[in-house]
């Protein structure tokens, strides 16, 4: 089974973010997940693939190929798939996971992260999705949820759609016991 994680490629946010990633790694080798990633040394990306490949875990990276010229590519994963762009990259990515978990980022995990929710709730598919909410990261967005439930721009039931995890065991714990539930369209 196969759990990609989406977060930030930034070296500059704060210790408590990488202690989060590197203890994510941790639990998922422990849970026997491999990892699928965006391939890159940088950040959390680098952090998360690191403690998963020292815990013994499998890693497969998945990098365009205009990122890969960069040098940023992390070397020694079990594979690097390389794609022609973003969109293909997404798209592999996608479809070699089990389930997604997104740890802190900007606006690259954002993004991310609303098309493998918005996808859920068009029903192409139907996989666990955790937000790890580490130092309360996200609680700002699940209360623009709040804000678009209310104006009915979404129904509330796009909230069960995904798991709010305080960190990587529970997020692991959760993926493992996931049963697929029923959602209903999401059109009023
Ligand atoms: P951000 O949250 O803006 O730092 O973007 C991180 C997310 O976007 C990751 O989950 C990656 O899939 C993708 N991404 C952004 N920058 C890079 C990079 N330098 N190398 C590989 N993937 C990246």
């Amino acid at each position: 089974m196969n759990i990609c994680v989406f977060c930030s490629s930034s070296d500059a946010v704060s210790k408590k973010y990488f202690d989060s990633a590197k203890k994510l790694g941790v639990e998922m080798v422990k849970a026997g997940f491999n990892l699928v990633y965006g391939g890159a040394k940088r950040g959390l990306m680098g952090a998360v693939a690191d403690s998963v490949k020292s815990a013994g875990g499998g890693v497969i990276g998945v990098i365009p190929k205009a990122l890969k010229k960069y040098g940023i590519a992390m070397e020694g994963l079990d594979k690097l798939i390389v794609t022609d762009n973003m969109r293909e990259r997404k798209s592999v990515m996608e479809r070699k996971s089990d389930a997604f978990i997104f740890l802190p980022g900007g606006v690259g995990t954002l993004e991310e992260a609303m098309e493998i929710l918005t996808l859920k709730q068009l029903h192409y598919h139907n996989k666990p999705l955790v937000f790890v909410n580490t130092a309360n990261y996200y609680s700002t967005l699940f209360k623009f949820f709040e804000k678009m439930e209310k104006e009915k721009f979404i129904k509330k039931e796009l909230c069960n759609m995904f798991h709010v995890a305080k960190n990587g065991r529970a997020a692991v714990r959760y993926i493992k016991r996931y049963k697929p539930s029923k959602f209903k369209d999401k059109w009023f």
